[in-house]
C-alpha cells in the first residue's frame, strides 16, 4: 500500500499520481490528514485492506505532493551509518549510532526548489522510516512491526555551519527551509521483498554520486529503533532518517557542493524518488 499527502489530504495511491481520498471514502472515519492515520494505524490498515478502490480517483502532479509524514513530534537522524561513508569522512566505524535531529520545519514534499543559504550545501540520500505504533524499549525482532512504512529522504546539509562552534551542530546545519525533502509516498513494509536490503542512490545533473544498498548500514533499521526507543518513546508519525552511504560532495577530491541550477535526483528501490532543484538566495 502506498499513501500520499496531497494538499493536506491523505490519498490511497491507485496509480501513477492518482489516488482515492481516504477521508471521503471512509466517510470521515480516517483522514483527512496523514497524522490521523498514524494515530490509529492498526485500525486504518484494517479498513484500508477492504477499501473500495473503484471510488472516485483524484489525479495530481508530482509538485503537488506534500511530505508523507508532515507533522512528526520527533525527527531522528543518524550520522555515519554506512562504513564507507564513515571512512570517507575520516572517522572510525562507530560502535554506537550518532543521533541528531532535523527540525520539523525543514521537511517538505518530494519535488521542490531549494534556496541555497551561504556556505557549502551537500547531499545525503537516506531511507526514511515512519513510525506507525508507539515504540518503547522495542526489541529488534519487533521493530518493523512498529513501522508504518518507509519513504525516500534527502538529509541536505550545510557543511560550514555544521562545524562552526565548539562542537559539531548537525541539527542546525541540516534544518534550513527545504533541507528535509521526503516522499513521494509512504510505502508500507509489506510492499518490499526485503526492507533491509534496498538499492539507494542519488545523482547530480544526471551524474551518479551515491549508489549503495541499505544492507550496508552499520546499524540496521531494527537495531536503530531498538536503540532509540530504549531512550525516547517513538510516537506515531515520527520520522527516522537512517543515514547516508558514501559519495557525499564534501568527501570528493576536490569537494563539490550544490550550486544554483543543479538538479538532485534521489531514489530508493521500489520506494520512489525525489527531485530537488537549487536556486541562489
Ligand atoms: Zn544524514
Amino acid at each position: 500500500m502506498r499513501i500520499g499527502n496531497v494538499g493536506g489530504r491523505a490519498l490511497l495511491i491507485t496509480g501513477d499520481n492518482a489516488g482515492i481520498d481516504i477521508a471521503t471514502v471512509s466517510g470521515g472515519a480516517f483522514g483527512p490528514s496523514m497524522q490521523t492515520l498514524y494515530d490509529r494505524w492498526a485500525d486504518f490498515r484494517a479498513w484500508a485492506a477492504r477499501a473500495p478502490l473503484d471510488a472516485q480517483v483524484r489525479h495530481f502532479t508530482a509538485e503537488e505532493i506534500d511530505a508523507p509524514a508532515p507533522s512528526p513530534r520527533q525527527v531522528f537522524a543518524i550520522g555515519l551509518n554506512y562504513a564507507d561513508h564513515a571512512g570517507e569522512s575520516g572517522v572510525v566505524v562507530p560502535e554506537e549510532p550518532a543521533v541528531f535531529t532535523k527540525f520539523p520545519t525543514a521537511l517538505t514534499g518530494p519535488v521542490t526548489e531549494v534556496t541555497l543559504p551561504e556556505g557549502n550545501v551537500d547531499w545525503e540520500v537516506e531511507l526514511v522510516v515512519v513510525i506507525g505504533r508507539e515504540a518503547r524499549n522495542v526489541s529488534e525482532e519487533d521493530a518493523w512491526d512498529h513501522v508504518a512504512g518507509v519513504t525516500v529522504g534527502q538529509d541536505l546539509s550545510e557543511r560550514k555551519l555544521q562545524r562552526v562552534g565548539p562542537l559539531p551542530q548537525f541539527s542546525l546545519a541540516k534544518s534550513y527551509p527545504g533541507f528535509g525533502p521526503i516522499g513521494p509516498f509512504l510505502v508500507t513494509v509489506d510492499e518490499l521483498e526485503d526492507p533491509d536490503n534496498l538499492a539507494i542512490g542519488c545523482s547530480v545533473n544526471g551524474e551518479t554520486v551515491q549508489k549503495s544498498r541499505t544492507r550496508h548500514m552499520i546499524f540496521s533499521v531494527p537495531v536503530l529503533l531498538a536503540k532509540l526507543s530504549a531512550v525516547a518513546p517513538l510516537l506515531p508519525g515520527d520520522v527516522v532518517f537512517s543515514g547516508t552511504p558514501s559519495g557525499v560532495g564534501g568527501a570528493r577530491k576536490p569537494p563539490r557542493f550544490l550550486a544554483p541550477g543543479d538538479t538532485l535526483v534521489s531514489y530508493v528501490e521500489n520506494v520512489g524518488q525525489l527531485t530537488q532543484t537549487f536556486v541562489s538566495a
